[in-house]
């Protein structure tokens, strides 16, 4: 019998992740079963009792999607620090009776922008907008990276604050971590006063919904990056903004997605695919 994994969520059916895992299997000569589980209405609505019934039926890892990361990362007996920091698991295995807990969405998005769009962060001036789990997972990957500047800038301005002073703390207690000093907190308002960014990403999820969070135009840099968490979209309003303040690089959160999940397969099988060839095939134009 194949292994077995998969990925919960709600709704479900339009995940990518079942097509991601079975071209990475074929890639790397594997046999393994890969499904979309559709969770349940509301998390408390048995999300925890489906995980557990899929490990009870040999299954060996999970992918968590909306809205079950929380659940999912205080379900589990460990956690990365990753997890931990975030408090929220986008990935599970399960091993020797236990639930290990890890969280690749900020190491893929920083994969994706250094790598595939060769955007260095080391030195650069980054602003990141958006305070939710996302968010959250990027920070310290993006710290590790040793960027000039790292804004976090959130229209609820105490959770940027808050969560700067989580991260700063973590950061601090690390051996060979570059400095937390070059971490800072901000609101929308004080934006215009920042100059211009190398790289801005967006990781709130304004773009689900058409919304433009309201940075000013002033932030971009026309030979600097804006990136996109959102997937599958199109030109947002946050890209076409950038475009149209002269930035050339612009990309959505496609290649994140793909990279999270090219971490999540290292992570239960041991080899890392190969990741150019699947973000081809699922990449959209934006406009
Ligand atoms: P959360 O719900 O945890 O956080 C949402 C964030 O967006 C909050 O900071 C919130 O601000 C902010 N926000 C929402 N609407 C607006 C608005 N109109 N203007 C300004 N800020 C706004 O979401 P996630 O962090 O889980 O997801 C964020 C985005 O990242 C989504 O688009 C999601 O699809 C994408 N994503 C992509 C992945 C990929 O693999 N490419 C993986 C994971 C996420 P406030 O705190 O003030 O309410």
């Amino acid at each position: 019998m194949s292994d077995r994994y998969a990925v919960i969520g709600h709704p479900i059916q339009h995940s990518k992740s079942p097509l991601i895992h079975g071209l990475f299997a074929q890639a790397c000569g594997h046999s393994l079963r890969y499904e979309a589980l559709e969770g349940p209405l509301t998390p408390a609505d048995g999300f925890e009792r489906q995980v557990l019934d899929f490990r009870a039926a040999g299954g060996l890892g999970l992918n968590i999607t909306a809205p079950f990361k929380l659940r999912a990362c205080a379900l589990a007996d460990e956690r990365s620090e990753r997890a931990a920091l975030a408090g929220a698991a986008n990935a599970l295995k399960f091993e020797g009776g236990r639930i290990l807990a890890e969280n690749f969405d900020g190491i893929g998005l920083r994969r994706d922008i250094e790598v595939n769009l060769q955007c260095p962060l080391a030195g650069r001036r980054v602003l990141l907008l958006g305070a939710g789990g996302a968010a959250r997972g990027a920070l310290l990957p993006f710290l590790a990276a040793g960027p000039a500047t790292l804004v976090l800038a959130n229209r609820d301005e105490a959770k940027a604050h808050a969560l700067v002073a989580e991260v700063a703390a973590v950061a601090a207690g690390r051996q060979g971590q570059p400095g937390a000093a070059t971490l800072q907190a901000c609101g929308y308002g004080e934006l215009a006063a920042q100059g211009r960014f190398d790289l801005v990403v967006n990781a709130t999820s304004a773009s689900l919904t058409g919304q433009l969070p309201p940075v000013p135009a002033s932030v971009f840099s026309p030979m600097g990056t804006a990136y996109e968490l959102a997937y599958g979209k199109g030109l947002t309003p946050f890209l076409a903004l950038a475009r149209q303040a002269g930035v050339r690089g612009v990309a959505d959160g496609v290649g994140m997605l793909v990279e999270q999940a090219a971490e999540a397969f290292a992570w239960w099988r041991g080899v890392r695919p190969a990741t150019t060839a699947v973000i081809d095939r699922l990449t959209v134009p934006l406009d």
